[in-house]
């Protein structure tokens, strides 16, 4: 597989007169985040990216990771992954713009195959997702025969496609126990398998899959900063009377995606992301096996 490239960086925008006008009620709803002398290097990419939206038909899909000013200035949907790539299949738009990870704007195709989806930066991985393969998933199973496959969702297309059935952080318990079995393997991430395995009686085979940014904050870090830095911001900006607590961020990958490469990808439909059908296919018999079992719930 080829190794994504750079995004070659462009020339910055003017702060012109109109662009000013256009973007003044967003900069003013920022000012508690974006201090109003960094608002010029934002708003010329804020009115950028609101023309090429119109003129692509397209939406931008925002992680609730991401910065202010893309969260709050540019995205037409916020949320976690799995909220994202069902916005993007509700969606009348032909271009989804995913503001995120890879493995986000993977997800957002495998449910929106006929779309346009674009990521602004392809280098933008996960440690998480990166940890494991669908070759691992195919050794497992011959290692453990007949043991069901529960998958994490920050994990690529192939290996959802390997597994039989995708999980939150939030229904991990559920879609474990929703099986019958008396014991399934958990990938990746081994905390999150670890605290499976304290809820329910189901025997959890792990794996050892790490988030780098768990792994480079210790958990009194985690509880200083309350919440992730730009999620604090973001929250921020609704309650602007309240003071957060505002750490630097935290996952270097979220923080590729950015304006510029935003606006460019809308002007050069660049970088299209593609999953093979067959592969999307079984990927997306492992999140609608996971959304059965949410709905059971809820019916409950
Ligand atoms: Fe992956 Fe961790 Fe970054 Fe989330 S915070 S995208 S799990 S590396």
């Amino acid at each position: 597989m080829s190794q994504p490239q750079a995004v070659p960086a462009a020339a910055p925008l003017d702060y012109t007169p109109a662009v000013a006008l256009s973007t003044a009620a967003v900069g003013a709803r920022l000012r508690t985040v974006i201090p109003a002398i960094e608002w010029p290097l934002h708003a010329p990419y804020v009115a950028a990216i609101a023309e090429w939206k119109r003129r692509r038909n397209a939406v931008i899909l925002a992680h609730n990771y991401q910065t202010p000013e893309i969260y709050h200035g540019v995205a037409d949907f916020t949320g976690d992954s799995l909220a994202l790539a069902r916005h993007g299949a509700r969606t009348e738009a032909e271009v989804i713009v995913l503001a995120g990870v890879h493995f986000m704007a993977e997800t957002a195709k495998i449910l929106s195959p006929e779309k346009t989806v674009l990521i602004p930066d392809p280098r933008a991985g996960c440690s998480l997702a990166a940890s494991i393969t669908a070759r691992d998933i195919r050794l497992l199973r011959q290692r453990y025969p007949g043991v069901p496959v529960v998958t994490y969702v920050n994990t690529s297309a192939a290996v959802k496609a390997e597994s039989d059935v995708c999980c939150t952080s939030a229904n991990a318990v559920a879609v474990v126990e929703s099986l019958g079995v008396p014991r399934v393997i958990f990938l990746p991430d081994e905390y999150l398998g670890r605290y499976v395995a304290e809820q329910t009686a189901v025997e959890i085979i792990l794996w050892r899959g790490h988030c780098e940014v768990h792994e480079r904050f210790t958990a009194e870090d985690l509880r200083g900063f309350r919440t992730e830095c730009s999620m604090s911001d973001n929250v921020a900006v609704e309650f602007p009377d309240v003071e957060f607590i505002r750490p630097c961020a935290l996952c270097p990958h979220m923080k590729r995606i950015t304006l510029p490469k935003i606006l460019r990808a809308l002007e050069t439909l660049e970088h299209r992301v593609e999953v093979a059908p067959e592969i999307a296919a079984r990927a997306r018999l492992a999140l609608d096996r996971m959304l059965a079992v949410g709905r059971r719930e809820s019916g409950r």
